[in-house]
């Protein structure tokens, strides 16, 4: 048995045995672990109030080779985004989606430190911006790029010009590629190739707000994520009309 210590994201929380509560989380490391605190779902618990979603806590717990629950030995809040978000529907929404994507793209074996930092450069931004629509594309898009599902975008994948400079980039489903190669492929919005460019190089903070793009971009990582995962999420579509209003 090993003692792990960490920093961690909490994507979810649930009850099980009547008293006992369950935290997903998301380490430092970027691995997602269920770690349990018995009676923390009472409320005298000493864990209750830490525990709960969208919070950044530093836990420490033990984990045994072989057992998915981890038993909690201690949990203190590091930033609580819980209570702060009371009656903001926009962050709430947003917050949801990020965490069913942390979800249902990491798993416990194999972890993705780039995702976890990824997931604190959104958070931290906003906490200074009010700027959802770009902080949601920006997590949505890097998610599926650090992880492998986003194809690549930089060059036709047909002619292997560089779609930069193309008078018109269409996406046949798997591929980006230029409208001169796939003529009959989906052609992306205008606006969308400059912004995966501008996105990935620039962090958040470099970027300026581009709504109209942003929505169409959503929609499209959306689209990528459903075929290569073969799921959708649940939060998306509840998510898109209250970060997205207005485009
Ligand atoms: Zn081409």
């Amino acid at each position: 048995m090993a003692v792990v210590k960490s920093v961690c994201y909490v994507i979810k929380t649930f009850t099980i045995n009547d008293a006992d509560k369950v935290a997903v989380v998301l380490t430092e490391g970027g691995l997602k672990k269920s770690l349990v605190a018995k009676n923390g779902a009472r409320l005298k618990s000493a864990a209750a109030g830490k525990l709960d979603p969208f919070n950044f806590i530093e836990a420490e717990w033990f984990e045994k080779e072989g057992k998915k629950l981890h038993p909690l030995n201690s949990a203190a809040i590091k930033k609580s985004y819980f209570k702060r978000i009371s009656g903001d529907m926009g962050r709430f929404m947003a917050f949801s989606f990020y965490s069913e994507l942390a979800d249902m793209l990491i798993h416990s074996e194999e972890g993705s430190p780039k995702f976890y930092r990824l997931l604190t450069h959104v958070f931290d931004f906003l906490d200074e911006n009010d700027d959802l629509k770009t902080a949601t594309a920006y997590f949505m898009f890097w998610s599926l790029k650090l992880l492998g599902i986003f194809p690549p975008f930089e060059n036709c994948a047909a002619c292997g010009k560089s779609l930069n400079d193309a008078a018109g980039v269409g996406f046949t489903g798997e591929k980006f590629c230029c409208s001169a190669c796939r003529p009959e492929a989906e052609p992306l919005p205008s606006g969308v190739p400059e912004r995966l460019f501008d996105m990935s190089k620039q962090p958040l903070s470099g970027l300026s707000a581009d709504l109209e793009s942003d929505r169409a971009l959503v929609t499209l990582c959306n689209e990528i994520f459903t075929r290569f995962t073969g799921r959708e999420t649940k939060s998306f579509a509840l998510m898109l009309p209250f970060v997205f209003a207005g485009a």
